[in-house]
């Protein structure tokens, strides 16, 4: 069984004019590197091996498009914060990832994963934040919920939760106990559904 039985590869990309057409809705997952980007894919599509776990953080510098269903897809961004990364890569990164969140129009929304242990960063709330300032939606996940008690999963979750915008949506996730896959797929098909068709993705401008 599968969540989106008919998802496939589509195509790797490292720069803007490689993209696929920019029509229908997309969700990107964005995160650290290392902070369960791929493992939190492969759970929510329920297709082992979709989306590759990294050996070396932040050797992937690509943007992965998958195809979920028709005018559907979901967007692989390459992970950030790796220290060792050098210059030249993280100007590629900023490049790439920011030209992409900031002229988008069928992004509808971006899934951030973030290590429940670790919470956000400044890398993180300024993905958050050049988001939202085009209007995507925002749903967080907590991943890797597994390694914490339930007690101190529940605070990690308040406290993410308190540092967003009201209209953004945060979860713990586990691709390990797979705790919250459900709930990460509704969010998925949610962000997906509420795409305003042929929409800027800028809600400021809604003239029609
Ligand atoms: P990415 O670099 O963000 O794509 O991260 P990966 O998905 O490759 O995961 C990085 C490491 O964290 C790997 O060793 C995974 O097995 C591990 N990992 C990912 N998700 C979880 C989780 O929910 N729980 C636990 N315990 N480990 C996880």
């Amino acid at each position: 069984m599968s969540a989106y039985p008919s998802v496939h590869f589509l195509l790797s990309a490292d720069h803007e004019r490689q993209f696929p057409g920019d029509s229908g809705a997309e969700v990107a997952v964005a995160g650290r590197s290392n902070a369960g980007k791929s493992s939190a894919i492969n759970v929510i599509t329920l297709r082992h091996g979709l989306a590759r776990t990294s050996k070396t953080p932040g050797r992937t510098q690509l943007i992965n498009f998958f195809e979920l269903a028709p005018e559907r897809r979901l967007v692989d961004l390459p992970g950030y914060g790796y220290a060792k990364v050098p210059p030249h890569m993280q100007a590629h990164w900023r490049e790439l990832v920011g030209g992409y969140l900031e002229t988008r129009n069928s992004l509808a929304g971006l899934l951030l994963i973030v290590d429940a242990r670790r919470g956000l960063n400044d890398d993180d709330r300024g993905l958050i934040a050049s988001a939202l300032r085009r209007g995507r939606r925002l749903h967080v996940l907590l991943t890797k919920s597994d390694k914490l008690t339930r007690n101190e999963a529940r605070q990690q979750l308040r406290h993410v939760a308190g540092e967003l915008d009201p209209e953004a949506t945060a979860q713990l996730f586990s691709a390990v106990s797979k705790e919250g896959a459900e709930e990460a797929r509704h969010a998925l098909e949610a962000m997906l559904g509420n795409k305003k068709p042929g929409g800027s993705g800028d809600r400021t401008t809604g003239s029609d």
